[in-house]
């Protein structure tokens, strides 16, 4: 014998139900002896709930309500069934509705609505749901009949969630299914007291009620058929990338359904569990796919971990104070004055000074559980020897779940890692000696984010997935969302590293999609269409609040309003990478400042492309001061623009119209002046002399002005240019006069001795500026292994391919640094 049952979205509609008839079919034509259990059409039993609230508030709404269920089923019926069974499932679906409605009336009129009487009011669903399918299946020839389970399942009177008798219901199951060889089709959640009450088992107790009939008929299998594969590996809403556990203990199972895996109702375990009776979790919409098998025996499997879960919803209380140490009976005492109050315990945890215990429950156990403890220990408050209890609320608790962690080192490590990584607080842990759990408690809003960082960590250690946000989708922008979308799959492939794009945003249209968004169409035109207005304040929000693990924001701009975000979003322990000079360049202690709080909430701050576009020139000097070289100086030409205008500076060559020219390209800021005097080199500068350990101001670099006096003051950039065509004499002169003594002109940046300038100098071969071509940057180290000949780093210093590759090589290495 097998029991089955299916669940509300099983029956949701009569769409459903002819597929669970189909299935059921098969079975039966297969000849399977079986019977089956059924919950209320998916989402009615919450409608009862709130008609009965309704109606007992006064609020005559609850007659609407109340329509939507008759309908619903009379609609449900009209679509399954042809004339000769339509009439009789309508009529008795209609004598249901009318002790519904005259039930309902009694509530509004009394304005009470008792647990006694919603038990009554609930069972409706599920014996409407039932005797409608009991009769889909007569009608397809299958010889069924409708079982009510107040006729065989016996509860005390704890309404709301009774407790079952089990001898006496295992023995009218016995002599019900004896009597009736016909499949029974069973309502499931309702039983009845001795004396014929209605009672109900939970809310999700049909599954309950499939294990008490398996164990009472010793039933060979229960199959659970739900809406999803199985038991996933996580709660497939918040974990999207959750799969089906193929085979798992019932202590697992436990374990799981505990922590908050809804999709088996917790004490549904017990009763299959001392029979001895596996249990199958199907998909009714996967049919084909086996879902999860719950037995005895353990499954070596290749994770540690099974599965993850975790309850939303908690409050942490805290019973402590100097007069617990070493007095034995404590725990005794505060445990029993919970249970007396009927306080179910959800984790308990006790640091080993005995100093203090602290417990988890359901947050509208909270107050009541405050008042028990405190009448236990009155005394002892009076006295000062213990604390009035502490209640934290707003709190989630988050469980690792696995017999194979058992004797396993390393775990715990790996949970903190991962929670650490995430910038998610530990606010209690507990570790059962059993070793089958590891929860912890944590603040509520990070419950998805836990979830997932913790999936990631102990399924898909192998694929890291980074949640990338951007601003900024000009020059350097496209070329990064380029390059990403190219070689999306061979970091897939060969670095299990997965980007997806979560949010981007230009100076006009910002797009948020935790989905992803896509980059193989067109990202550009669908940011303009589907994006809202940008407001930099709501895009950083969102991205804080929507909370996802390996979180990376791209800031491609060049804009301050940007960079003043830089701290809150670091302090979100969101990674930053950026090619924007703003933050790094500002004041000493902003500088220090982000550094110090990234480094706090365990995140990168990193800006390689500050300096150099894509060169690794920030990198290389970082490497050498942490491997413990000495920095004897920097020297560098550190400005693209500068580059390409002093090397072009030939014989024959007037300096205005080389300007002119880079300015054409491209390769100048909007007024050239920018460049020409200093001013971006210095902050370049300023940056190295930072990095190197120097708590160096802006102002405290030394530039020789390049421009004469006249440049420099031009109103406007088209006057600049007059004064410069004056102006090509005097760089005629300097050039011939370096050229006489063999050298060329080159703007150097220079750091040595806690000294920094920047200054026109003539460079003769012996220099490597020397020989500096096109834009090309050049950085040279002089350091205590570099003495004699320097490190050089060289190449093109500016261009937005280079830098985006910049800024996508931080990238890999955030996520690196997070997997
Ligand atoms: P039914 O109506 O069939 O009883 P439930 O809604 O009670 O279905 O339970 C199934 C739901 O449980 C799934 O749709 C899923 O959203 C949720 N769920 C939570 N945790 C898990 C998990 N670890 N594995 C599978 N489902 C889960
Ligand atoms: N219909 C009931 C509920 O919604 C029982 C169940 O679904 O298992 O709680
Ligand atoms: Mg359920």
């Amino acid at each position: 014998m097998k029991v089955l049952k299916f669940g509300g979205s099983s029956v949701a509609t009569a769409e459903r139900i002819k597929g669970v008839v189909d299935i059921l079919k098969s079975y039966y034509v297969q000849g399977t002896h079986f019977t089956v259990v059924f919950s209320a059409l998916g989402g009615t039993t919450d409608w009862l709930l709130d008609m009965g609230g309704l109606a007992a508030s006064g609020n005559e709404d609850y007659l609407v309500k109340f329509d939507h269920f008759r309908q619903r089923h009379i609609a449900t019926i009209d679509e399954l069934f042809h004339s000769d069974y339509r009439s009789q499932v309508t009529e008795e679906v209609e004598r249901n509705a009318d002790s519904l409605r005259n039930l309902l009336q009694g509530i509004y009129l009394l304005k009470e609505a008792s647990p006694k009487t919603m038990d009554l009011v609930l069972s409706f669903g599920e014996r409407n749901a039932t005797f409608i399918v009991t009769h889909a299946l007569r009608q397809m020839g299958v010889n069924a009949s409708f079982l009510d389970a107040r006729r065989i399942i016996v509860t005390d009177s704890h309404f709301g969630s009774a407790a079952v008798a089990f001898e006496t219901t295992y023995a009218n199951i016995r002599r019900h299914y004896d009597e009736h060889p016909e499949i029974q089709v069973v309502t499931g959640f309702i039983g009845s007291t001795e004396d014929g009450l209605t009672t109900t088992l939970g809310r999700g107790g049909s599954d309950y009620t499939a294990a008490i009939i398996a164990a009472g008929l010793q039933a060979s299998l229960v199959e659970i058929w739900t809406d999803v594969n199985g038991v996933l590996t996580a709660d497939p809403r918040l974990v999207k990338k959750a799969f089906t556990i193929p085979a798992m203990t019932y202590a697992e199972a436990m374990e799981m359904s505990h922590f908050g895996a809804k999709v088996i109702y917790p004490p549904t375990l017990q009763p299959v569990l001392r029979a001895h009776i596996p249990m199958a979790i199907r998909n009714t919409f996967n049919p084909s796919f086996l879902g999860t098998y719950i037995s005895d025996q353990t499954d070596p499997g290749e994770h540690a971990v099974k599965g993850i879960s975790s309850i939303a919803k908690i409050s942490l209380l805290t019973l402590s104070g100097g007069g617990m140490f070493g007095v034995p009976g404590t725990a005794a005492r505060l445990f029993g004055s919970l249970a007396q109050s009927s306080i179910n315990v959800i984790l308990i945890t006790q640091g080993s000074s005995e100093y203090a215990i602290s417990f988890a429950i359901q947050p509208a156990m909270a107050q009541k559980a405050r008042l028990a403890v405190e009448q236990e220990f009155k005394y002892e408050l009076a006295a000062g020897l213990i604390d009035p209890v502490k209640v934290e609320e707003e709190l989630a608790v988050v469980a690792i779940i696995g017999e194979n962690m058992r004797y396993r080192p390393g775990i715990a490590g790996r949970l903190f890692q991962a929670l650490g990584k995430n910038g998610i607080n530990v606010v209690a842990i507990a570790q059962g000696s059993s070793e089958l759990n590891i929860s912890v408690v944590i603040a509520r809003q990070d419950e998805s984010k836990a979830l997932n960082a913790l999936h990631d960590a102990f399924f898909l250690s192998d694929t890291v997935e980074l949640h990338l946000f951007m601003v900024g989708t000009g020059l350097i922008g496209s070329a990064l969302l380029q390059q990403i979308a190219k070689q999306a799959d061979y970091l897939r492939d060969k670095h299990d590293l997965e980007i997806k794009l979560v949010g981007l945003a230009n100076s006009r249209r910002m797009l948020i999609n935790q989905e992803g968004i896509s980059l193989q169409d067109d990202w550009s035109g669908r940011l303009m269409e589907e994006g809202e207005p940008t407001t930099l304040a709501a895009f950083v929000h969102r991205m804080k609040s929507l909370n996802l693990p390996n979180a990376i924001f791209v800031d491609n701009t060049a804009d301050p309003k940007v960079a003043a975000y830089y701290e809150a979003i670091l302090d979100a322990s969101i990674s930053i990478s950026t090619p924007n000079k703003i933050a790094t360049s500002s004041f000493y202690l902003q500088y220090q400042r982000l550094k110090t709080i990234a480094n706090r909430r365990g995140v990168l701050f990193l800006y390689e492309t500050n300096v150099g576009a894509g060169l690794p020139v920030i990198t290389t000097l970082n490497d050498l001061i942490n491997s413990g070289d000495e920095i004897i100086s920097i020297e560098g030409v550190l400005s693209g623009s500068l580059s390409f205008i002093l090397n072009s500076f030939t014989e024959g060559s007037r300096f205005s119209e080389i300007v002119r020219e880079a300015k054409r390209r491209g390769f100048t800021e909007p007024d050239p002046r920018e460049d020409l005097s200093g001013a971006d080199v210095r902050r370049k500068l300023l940056i190295l002399a930072r990095e190197t350990g120097l708590p160096m101001e802006s102002s405290a670099i030394e530039i020789e002005p390049i421009l004469p006096a006249a440049c420099l003051q031009a109103k406007d950039v088209e006057t600049f240019f007059e004064t410069l065509v004056a102006a090509d004499t005097y760089f005629e002169d300097l050039r011939q006069k370096a050229a006489a003594a063999g050298k060329v002109l080159r703007m150097v940046a220079r750091l040595s001795a806690g000294r920094a300038s920047i200054g026109l100098q003539e460079v003769g071969p012996e220099s490597p500026f020397y020989y500096l071509s096109g834009s090309d940057n050049m950085i040279v180290f002089v350091t205590g292994r570099y003495s004699d000949r320097p490190l050089v780093v060289r190449g093109p210093g500016a261009g937005a391919e280079v830098t985006a590759a910049g800024i996508f090589a931080e990238i890999i290495k955030i996520g690196n640094f997070l997997s």
